[in-house]
């Protein structure tokens, strides 16, 4: 999409820093981009060496996992690769949760792959119904699905799923299947304990919550999907996750060069989250996505607006998706950018392309290297493109959200 500029005899409020509220790639903080300049390094001996072991323990930190990450180069498409890859082989069948465009997108891969993928789609505006799942595990008495996938934050509709809940799923239909999760717009964002919540792989990326410029992905194991590797007929030199995790010389990391200055950038992201400390980081996610939701619904109140997920317990705190009609998201996103320098996410997956439904819909990342003012300054402008543009809505939504933020107890 081409953002067009307007004329030098027209106004434009837009001339300043560019800030770009979309749901990954989020913003990219000056230390990490500041790691990142600098001369090409040594990569047989030397720091880079063992910047990249301390990466190891950082993530899987994040992650809440003992177990095992092998670190790929590739966006988070690579990692769903990797994760299907290393765990399932032509013929496999696994059952899919589907709650907006994510885990169709991981489905359609596993098929290209020979999986045959059994989906239940909960719709774009809901969380998995566990009975339902309990239901199909229970009703596969030959046991197989030999995997459940499932995305933690589907970016799409901006739902959050209990995978904690759907363990218990899985367990109360005494299903063997590996629950694989897909937590690549909310690890660092939304709260997630692989070993705790028995997760047996989960896949993230490092553009969104970690804050890292996009292409290097993550993929999580426990022994119980290393056992299905041994198994797996359709895991290749590249995607094998084994000597990634071992690597006997520093090249096996990668299977080839390391990213050697992604991994300069993710040190410095790691570290950052660190000096806050996690609780903190998923903490201020909190706050900030509470104050987009109170702009919402008190923009709500009268007009077309409406937050995609009506329930909170059931929103992330990392990305909101918006329904406000055709075609004022698409006129509000354009405004936004042409007169105010802010890009916000377009409505994926929410109506086809080339439907005129398209351009209702809209969605402000809040992911990631965000503080109150990157939010209320969003938000802020958000109000004045809805004034500027005549949609209609209730007044007092950054007052709302302001509050939010006075009361969130920071001092
Ligand atoms: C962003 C995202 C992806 C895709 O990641 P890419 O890096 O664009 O390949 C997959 N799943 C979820 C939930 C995401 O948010």
């Amino acid at each position: 999409m081409t953002q067009q500029k307007p004329g030098k005899s027209q106004l434009s409020l837009s001339n300043g820093r560019h800030y770009l509220a979309i749901p990954g790639p989020s913003v990219m903080p000056d230390r990490v981009l500041q790691a990142m300049h600098r001369a090409a390094p040594n990569i047989y001996t030397g720091d880079l060496i063992d910047l990249t072991h301390s990466i190891v323990p950082d993530l899987k930190a994040i992650a809440g996992t003992r177990h095992d990450v092998a670190m790929y180069i590739a966006n988070g498409h690579g990692a769903w690769e990797a994760a299907v890859s290393n765990t399932l082989s032509r013929g496999d069948k696994v059952l899919v949760l589907a709650t907006g465009r994510f885990a169709i997108g991981w489905a359609e891969m596993a098929r290209m792959m020979g999986v045959e993928c059994d989906i239940i789609d909960f719709g774009k505006r809901d969380t998995i119904d566990l009975n339902r799942v309990e239901d199909a595990l229970r009703a596969d008495s030959a046991q197989a699905y030999k995997a459940v996938l499932a995305v933690q934050v589907d970016t799409s509709t901006s739902v959050r799923n209990d995978i904690s809940a759907l363990r218990g799923a899985l367990d109360a239909a005494r299903h063997p299947a590996l629950l694989m999760v897909d937590c690549i717009a909310c690890l660092g964002c939304d709260a997630f304990e692989m070993d705790a919540w028995g997760v047996d792989v989960m896949v993230t990326g490092c553009q969104k919550g970690l804050m890292t410029p996009p292409g290097m992905s993550f993929v999580f194991f426990n022994d119980k999907a290393d056992a299905a590797r041994e198994t797996a007929r359709n895991v290749s030199h590249y995607w094998d996750w084994r000597p990634r995790v071992n690597p006997e010389e520093y090249y096996m990391f990668f299977d080839g060069t390391a990213p050697t200055h992604h991994l300069y950038g993710l040190r410095e992201a790691l570290d950052m989250i660190a000096e806050e400390g996690l609780d903190n980081v998923l903490t201020r996610h909190k706050v900030l996505a509470q104050a987009v939701w109170a702009a919402f619904e008190t923009w709500a109140q009268t007009g077309p607006i409406e937050l995609n997920i009506q329930e909170a317990a059931l929103r992330s705190h990392a990305v909101t998706s918006v329904r406000i009609g055709s075609p004022s998201g698409t006129a509000l996103r354009d405004w936004m950018s042409q007169q105010a320098g802010v890009t916000l996410g377009i409505g994926l997956g929410m109506a086809p392309p080339g439907d005129p439904a398209w351009h209702g819909f809209f969605r402000v990342g809040h992911m990631g290297h965000v503080n109150a003012h990157m939010v209320l300054g969003t938000l802020a402008t958000l109000e004045a493109g809805l004034l500027a543009l005549d949609i209609p809505h209730a007044p007092g939504g950054v007052a709302a959200a302001a509050k939010v933020v006075a009361s969130s107890g920071a001092a």
